[in-house]
């Protein structure tokens, strides 16, 4: 089959689409045949490089498509059946993944990082991955839900447990976690506070339902905050943009507010002063990707049409250097979807 791999680390020349052989079929999996598969920042860290990454490798996390094959342990799924597939990795049978808790499993990882991923023709999955989708989402809009809606529900459902009546701060409103976790903020009935860098994205995140949106080139975020919340800060911060947003993030927070984080995509080194955090009671919280359980729930959601995956575009197998190029300048609102 064709598939989109690297044999080096480096930038986006690195990527090649060539023949890979086949994925052998286990009795005990299911065999995708991929129509979409969505890209995350996940994949530029990827590609440049990061610990327990074998190469070549084939990078990829969200994965929509149709059932190929089904192997001969595995049943109540049919051939031609339209799917998604849980952006992860995991052993199943360690006290962790048996209590639900797989993303604290000694062996997880996020499809695409550790093992190889679905920038591919097809790929074999244990059943519990996978999962089937509604008429109602075409494969693209499929594909670009798993990885960051769970990880914004685990964020702000789960660990920073948001309530109705609560103000959030989303920081970077035009990512793929931005985007999810502004919609749950709402559908939390919470007051959301988002961040954005240009005009069209402020536009788009009023759209998806923020109240309020701070240009975060232009305006100092922690000032603007203390401004609409009347000098309380918020209850909550959803961070991942790391290094350039940090203090402004930890300023935003009211007396015993919750920073969650989930990314550092400007850079992992932040300061912390340990006085402003005591006296201030607050929390933080590291949260990385969430547990099927956590994946069903906000997936009925999804499928119910209460949440709305928004594709910002779509490139070919064969232009995913192009498609790199294109996420790593941050000119996206949205999903930046591969197709075979
Ligand atoms: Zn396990």
């Amino acid at each position: 089959m064709k598939a989109v791999r690297f044999h080096e680390f480096g930038g986006p020349e690195v990527l090649r689409y060539e023949d890979v052989p086949d994925p052998q079929l286990r009795k005990d999996q299911v065999l995708v045949r991929v129509k979409a598969c969505a890209m995350n920042h996940l994949d530029l860290w990827v590609r440049k490089g990061l610990p327990g990454v074998k190469l070549p490798h084939i990078p990829g996390s969200d994965v929509a498509g149709e059932i190929a094959e089904v192997g001969e342990y595995v049943s109540g799924f049919a051939v031609g059946q339209r799917v998604l597939v849980a952006p992860m990795s995991f052993c199943g049978h360690c006290e962790k993944c048996v209590a639900g808790l797989e993303n604290q499993c000694s062996e997880f990882t996020v499809l695409g990082n550790a093992v190889d991923g679905g920038d591919c023709e097809r790929i074999a999955v244990t059943p519990e991955k996978v999962i089937p989708i509604p008429a109602s989402l075409d494969f693209v809009q499929a594909a670009s839900v798993p990885l960051v809606f769970l990880t914004a529900w685990h964020m702000l459902v789960s660990l920073a447990k948001i309530q109705p009546g609560q103000t959030v701060l989303v920081l970077g409103a035009n990512s793929g976690v931005g985007i999810a976790g502004i919609q749950i903020a709402k559908l939390w009935q919470t007051t959301v506070i988002a961040t954005a860098g240009d005009d069209r994205k402020i536009e788009k995140a009023r759209e998806l339902g923020a109240d309020h949106v701070i240009h975060h080139y232009q305006q100092k975020i922690s000032e603007e905050v203390r401004q609409l919340t009347g000098k309380q800060g918020v209850d909550v911060v959803m961070e991942h943009v790391g290094a350039a947003t940090w203090e402004e993030s930890m300023r935003s927070l009211k007396p015993a507010g919750t920073l969650v984080t989930c990314g550092a995509t400007t850079g992992p080194q932040a300061s912390l002063d340990l006085r402003f955090l005591y006296a201030r009671q607050l929390k933080i919280f590291g949260s990385y990707m969430g547990t099927m359980g956590e994946l069903h729930a906000v997936l009925k959601h999804v499928f119910g049409g209460r949440l709305k995956p928004v594709v910002d575009r779509t490139f070919p197998f064969e232009e995913t250097r192009a498609a790199h190029e294109y996420l790593e300048k941050s000119r996206m609102f949205g999903k930046v979807v591969l197709l075979p």
